[in-house]
């Protein structure tokens, strides 16, 4: 019988080598491109003018895992808050970039409030709102001269729902010319990818160095946007800024976002992301930094806490005792990671499994660090815990989370860290 040759995938393609661009702010410093590991970013949706609300969200993106968190200047009184913003964050020891997001008037805010020119520590810029025929020119000019002074990185941010109308216009008259004219399609990529290209050359003309300079060109539709990516990322070197704008609410924009950025970051496309969800009234705006960390830990890119794998539960668990441990173990590592980073460093390689009953239950626990099979409908009261793949103790009665939430904190005490070294 010839045997069949498994066909070895192992993992994301080769990062796209991109230029090195460093966004810093005190001893912070953030690599984003040139192979660094993908940074996760996200927007706050106070009113910046508000020092205290917009501090206080600041953090706790930036205590969620954001590592660079944009905020709207969008007119005086927002330019005008943005060191008070800086200084409160200061104070609480928050040290994350903040990245300012400039539209139409941004010419004018970074030279009339320079001591915001100098908190932020990137400016996005957006080309198709900098203003419009021969003023265009000079108020992008004066942004980027800002950027200079002050020597700070510059994202060139195109949207496609703001897209720069001139440009437009040219490449539509381009393709006119041509024999078999393009797909409108084709002609607003085209568009899209110029943008930022030219602009992103402008800059560098008007002396920004070209690792100062990261681009995004972001569309709402899954198939827009790799198709535009994949073209950016053929036609220049720039680190890329990647996102789904506009991607919705609840599951439908996380999937969405999930399925465009996962399959570009598998061809090695994208060294930042944001994950643009838009929350429920009252919802945590969190949310979008965890939605991003988990896509780049559940594709193997990156580590940030420890991953409790569960399985979906079926007819065989007909009570919700194993929905409950597996949100309880869940929240626990995820609440602890603040603390265990610091003091248990290696810890967010951690699996954890939580299963339902005997039919997979063993099996996954003995692949995960630390596992527990619970009890299935018609099975006795008693749930096995497996570690590195022994099982070790069976827990039984009512205080079965308890007893299995203190052999995972042991379990992360004698592997993790300097105590663990110690052992
Ligand atoms: S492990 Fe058991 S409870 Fe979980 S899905 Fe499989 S059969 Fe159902």
């Amino acid at each position: 019988m010839s045997s069949v040759k498994f066909p070895i995938v192992s993992g994301p393609l080769a990062r796209r080598n991109s230029r090195h661009s460093a966004i810093s702010y005190g001893k912070r410093r953030v690599a984003v491109g040139g192979g660094a590991p993908v940074v996760v970013q996200s927007m706050t949706n106070t009113d910046t003018a508000d020092v205290i609300a917009t501090a206080i969200q600041v953090k706790e993106l930036a205590v969620a895992g954001s590592e660079l968190v944009r905020i709207t200047v969008n007119n005086p009184e927002a330019a005008a808050a943005v060191p008070a913003i800086r200084e409160q964050l200061d104070r609480m020891g928050i040290d994350v970039p903040l990245v300012g997001d400039f539209h139409y008037n941004g010419h004018k805010l970074l030279n009339d409030y320079p001591e915001c020119a100098k908190a932020l520590s990137k400016y996005r810029i957006n080309p198709g709102n900098v203003g419009q025929g021969a003023k265009r020119d000079m108020q992008f000019v004066q942004m980027i001269e800002a950027a200079c002074k002050y020597d700070k990185p510059v994202r060139i941010g195109v949207n496609w729902g703001s897209l720069d109308q001139t440009l437009l216009a040219r490449i539509m008259d381009e393709n006119a010319q041509r024999s078999t004219p393009w797909s409108a399609q084709a002609v607003m990529y085209e568009a899209l990818v110029m943008s930022a290209i030219e602009n992103a050359q402008r800059a560098e003309e008007v002396g920004l160095a070209g690792d100062r300079i990261v681009l995004s060109c972001k569309v709402s539709g899954v198939q827009d946007l790799i198709a535009v990516y994949r073209e950016l990322a053929r036609r220049c070197d720039y680190p890329l800024h990647l996102g789904l704008t506009e991607a919705g609410m609840g599951s439908k924009g996380i999937v969405a976002s999930t399925a465009a950025l996962s399959v570009l970051l598998q061809e090695g496309i994208g060294d930042t992301i944001r994950i643009s969800l838009t929350p429920e009234p009252g919802g945590d705006r969190t949310r979008e930094v965890l939605v991003a960390q988990e896509i780049l830990q559940t594709m193997g890119l990156r580590k940030f806490a420890p991953m409790v794998i569960a399985c979906p539960g079926c007819g065989r668990t007909t009570s919700t005792v194993f929905q409950e441990l597996a949100d309880r173990i869940q929240t626990y590592l995820r609440d602890q990671m603040p603390v265990w980073k610091v003091q248990y460093p290696g810890v967010e390689s951690m699996n954890v499994a939580v299963m339902g009953c005997i039919v997979n239950g063993p099996g996954e626990s003995k692949h995960a660090n630390i596992g527990i099979s619970l009890p299935g409908t018609g099975e006795s009261p008693a749930a096995p815990v497996f570690v590195d793949g022994e099982k070790t103790i069976t827990l039984r009665g009512d205080r079965i989370a308890e007893e299995f939430q203190a052999i995972v904190l042991d379990y992360v005490k004698s592997h993790y860290g300097k105590q663990a070294a110690l052992m």
